[in-house]
């Protein structure tokens, strides 16, 4: 039996960085920057307004105070989107909405709190020809300057960068709307059993519903993968040779179940007669049963190639947490991804966890934060069928392979699965 950290290491061998697409800036968040991105233009494009008042030469305004304001002669407006053709001489002002172009001749805008516009507004005659400044306004007052977010032919974004919301939105600002990123991995998904019945059927005696193929879907979705969903084949090898046929244009397979003691030999077999077995149980539980090697298949020019098989156990919460430590990682690579890990945390315990056989166990908790400390305890039963167990659960316990027991009390590693802002933990 190999250990956790071999498995991944032997899966991720298998595995290779994807080709590069485009796709709309849109689609492009979770996803790798296959390219820098340079920008072509200042951002913003001119000196222009951070407040709405009046654009004035610095000068014009040193001896300004609220007892005694410097009038200024208004010669213009100038709301965002439009240049003022005129320029601010001495003596005079532009009044001025914010985002809008600093007029030739101006180096400060004077907010109209700093002013009497308000007075002159209540009692006056628009437009108004004249406007007291009742404060000093030193140079560059009020002035975003051009290029002071994104300096012309600069690299804004580099290359292998996760693409998220704020990406998405520098892109646009760039005026760009497609991008080039390492595309999506496909992972062919198959669930096998005699038991199986497909969502949307009716359910007869003694048959349970494929739940497999729709967590694992969940899953290669959730972390940016696509799914291709191969349904339900039969406990025979031919069923599943069949079914896996499908899959042969994916970037990854992976079956559930037909890997317990049971039916122990069917995807092996299968792996040995249609491609290369590489491991077979791993010292972990759940997934002492799990078998990872390769099919052979064919790529779009017809050329030989070798697509990575993982064999998750069938049962639910083992097919999920298997999946999480050893599919997700194979998913974050090929999609370009540096950091393979899920966030951890050291969480003290809050009942006693035994481990009865020297396998690295992963228990289903429930994370909390009380002060600054974390928190966590069991979901309840850890049969590996009680998938509730993982709907309830936001984080794994890590009892390690040399211990019999964690004592309620003391501090053990936990990976979290998720964060509050998507458990209602
Ligand atoms: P196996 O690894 O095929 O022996 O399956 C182990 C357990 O998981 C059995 O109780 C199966 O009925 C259950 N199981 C296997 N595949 C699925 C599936 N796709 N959906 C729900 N339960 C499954
Ligand atoms: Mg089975």
């Amino acid at each position: 039996m190999i250990s956790a950290e071999e498995a991944l290491e032997k899966v991720l061998s298998y595995v290779d960085i994807l080709e590069e697409e485009p796709v709309p800036i849109l689609d492009s968040p979770g996803q790798v920057l296959a390219e820098d991105i340079a920008s072509s233009i200042n951002i913003p494009p001119l000196d222009n307004a951070a407040m709405d008042g009046y654009a004035v030469q610095s000068r014009d305004t040193a001896t300004a105070s609220s007892e005694s304001p410097v009038l200024l002669r208004v010669i213009d407006t100038v709301i965002a989107g439009a240049i003022s053709e005129h320029e601010v001489k001495p003596g005079t002002a532009i009044r001025i909405m914010t985002g809008a172009p600093v007029p030739e001749g101006a180096d400060s805008v004077v907010r109209f709190e700093d002013t009497d516009e308000d007075r002159r507004k209540s009692s006056a005659e628009p437009p108004m020809s004249e406007i007291g400044i009742s404060g000093k306004a030193k140079t560059g007052l009020n002035i975003r300057r051009a290029g002071e977010d994104i300096t012309r032919d600069s690299i804004v974004l580099k290359k292998g960068t996760v693409i998220r919301p704020a990406e998405v939105g520098v892109m646009a600002s760039l005026g760009m709307s497609k991008v080039t990123v390492i595309r999506r991995p496909v992972v062919a998904i198959l669930a096998t059993g005699n038991e199986l019945v497909e969502i949307n059927q009716p359910l007869p005696a003694g048959k349970i519903y494929n739940s497999n193929t729709y967590s694992v879907a969940a899953l290669v979705r959730r972390y940016g993968g696509v799914p291709k969903i191969l349904g339900i084949a039969l406990d025979s090898e031919d069923s599943l040779v069949n079914k896996l046929r499908q899959g042969l244009d994916a970037d990854m397979l992976i079956t559930t179940g037909g890997v317990s003691a049971g039916d122990y030999d069917m995807v092996k077999n299968v792996l040995a007669r249609e491609g290369k077995i590489s491991f077979w149980t791993v010292r972990m539980k759940p997934g002492k049963p799990l078998a990872f090697g390769t099919i052979k298949g064919v790529d779009k020019t017809g050329a030989a190639r070798n697509i990575p098989h993982l064999g998750l156990p069938g049962n639910p919460v083992s097919s999920m947490v298997t999946f999480e430590l050893l599919a997700r990682p194979a998913i974050l690579k090929m999609m370009g991804k540096k950091n393979l890990t899920k966030p951890t945390v050291a969480a003290v315990v809050e009942e006693s966890i035994t481990n009865s056989d020297g396998r690295r166990v992963y228990t289903r908790a429930i994370v909390e934060t009380r002060g600054d400390q974390y928190f966590a305890r069991l979901t309840g039963p850890q049969g590996s069928g009680i998938l509730t167990s993982m709907s309830l659960a936001n984080g794994l316990v890590i009892v390690p392979e040399d211990r019999a027991e964690i004592k309620a009390g003391e501090v053990a590693k936990v990976i979290m699965l998720d964060w509050n802002e998507e458990s209602s933990n």
